[in-house]
């Protein structure tokens, strides 16, 4: 489980503007909601969902 995680961190990254963006194709992401370890975002562009560990959007 954990160990898919980190390779989905490198499809995304953040702007100054504090939104994120995948990586893929530069689009922003839309937040859908979150567990209590995990982001759940989403790639209109890609269509595509995209999970991000909350440890790493805290640093
Ligand atoms: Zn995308």
């Amino acid at each position: 489980m954990v160990t898919q995680v980190s390779a989905e961190i490198a499809t995304v990254y953040r702007l100054f503007d504090g939104n994120l963006h995948h990586a893929r194709c530069g689009r922003r992401l839309i937040v859908q909601g979150w567990s209590t370890e995990e982001l759940h975002c989403y790639c209109l562009t890609c269509v595509e969902s995209v999970w991000l560990p909350l440890s790493v959007l805290n640093e």
